[in-house]
């Protein structure tokens, strides 16, 4: 079978030798030395200053909304994973969304501006499939009309933008590293900032607020992160540059056995150093495109329908127009891409594909 992806696994011995040292010192969470020694290690790789360990993605975002002290209207994107927009619901937020750019599949900033309300208090916008966004206008946009700015930056580990870690960009970015993600510590998150008084705000919501061990600074969640997590962490952060490197090899291979097929790919900003951590292709139409699915599912190829629906068809938001997600979406599908993919098994998907598309 070869699903949409599959998680790296380092050699084992690589991680047990880092987990002995949990049975030494009794240490499972609650910032432990691993956990410090990631947090570390990740500011060192991405070129950070500031940045915390969190439980997963999701909570990342929760986090970065409380601290910005969001509860209003959030103008956000209708084409990303579910958790963009049930964060913020579940924050008491209102999601409000404007369409994406037919061309990157990202947040049309053009399209900002006549969204803002009295109540818009934020931008939630997702670096679609580790593209980024057009960060400089976003950014114009939210200092003209004072809006806080929140990148879910999910895809995006090893992405660079104008020569810096994507993560530096917005009031606070986050990010999961869930298993299934390109860099992962089994189930895990960030959320970066380069406001101190933020960071530290963030660090004491994600220990249930606590200031000392009678104290409380405020609301806060438990979204620590374990040493078990961590160790998986830092002996992933020893593979990367291979994981990247194969990423961007196995991409180009798949354009190469489709540049004569009828499909369009998401154009990539300009200044970008792409981490390449999807293969999303659009087709013709969506008749297209099910039965490209059904072909390579009779095959044990199973390619996902990144992102389908749209967010704007939850049931527990409100309704908009979003026509050009609502078309990439139903036309969109995502193809193998993992470590493990074979030369092989790229050029069998591809043939598979061209079959359809040329009879
Ligand atoms: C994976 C993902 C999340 C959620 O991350 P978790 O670590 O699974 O909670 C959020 N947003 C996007 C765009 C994602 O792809």
């Amino acid at each position: 079978m070869i699903p949409v992806t599959k998680p790296f696994l380092p050699p084992k011995e690589e991680y047990l030798d880092l987990i002995k040292g949990v049975w030494q010192n009794n240490w499972l969470t609650n910032n432990g030395p691993l956990v410090n020694n990631l947090e570390f290690r990740l500011k060192r790789y991405l070129n950070l200053k500031h940045l915390l360990f969190v439980s997963n993605g999701t909570i990342a975002i929760q986090i970065a909304l409380k601290s910005l002290g969001i509860t209003k209207e959030v103008i956000t994107t209708p084409f990303s994973y579910v958790a963009t927009t049930s964060s913020l619901v579940w924050e008491g937020c209102k999601p409000v969304f404007i369409d994406i750019d037919k061309d990157t599949f990202n947040i049309d900033p053009d399209k900002i501006e006549e969204a803002i309300s009295d109540d818009t208090e934020a931008i939630l916008a997702t670096h679609c499939f580790g593209n980024p966004c057009d960060v400089d206008k976003i950014r114009e946009i939210a200092e003209k009309h004072d809006l806080k700015v929140i990148y879910d930056a999910a895809h995006c580990f090893g992405t660079k933008y104008k020569g810096k870690s994507i993560f530096e960009w917005g009031d606070i970015s986050t990010a999961s590293f869930h298993a299934t993600k390109l860099y992962h510590t089994v189930e895990g998150g960030a959320v970066f900032t380069s406001d101190p008084a933020l960071l530290k705000q963030m660090a004491w919501r994600r220990n249930f607020g606590h200031k000392g061990m009678e104290d409380f600074y405020g609301v806060g969640i438990n979204g620590k992160n374990s040493e078990f997590h961590a160790a998986m962490g830092i002996v992933n952060l020893s593979y990367i540059d291979q994981l990247l490197e194969n990423r961007k090899k196995q991409s180009f291979a798949y354009d190469k056995m489709l540049s004569k097929a009828a499909v369009k790919k998401p154009r990539i900003a300009e200044h970008t150093a792409y981490n390449y951590s999807y293969y999303p292709v659009v087709f013709e139409n969506e008749q297209i495109t099910l039965r490209i699915m059904n072909s390579l599912e009779r095959k044990g190829i199973y390619p996902r329908r990144y992102f389908y629906p749209t967010l704007s068809s939850l049931n527990y938001v409100e309704h908009s127009e979003t026509p050009v997600a609502n078309d990439i979406s139903s036309r969109i599908l995502c193809l193998p891409m993992y470590h493990q993919l074979t030369d092989v098994e790229i050029e069998m998907i591809c043939r598979l594909i061209a079959m359809v598309l040329n009879n």
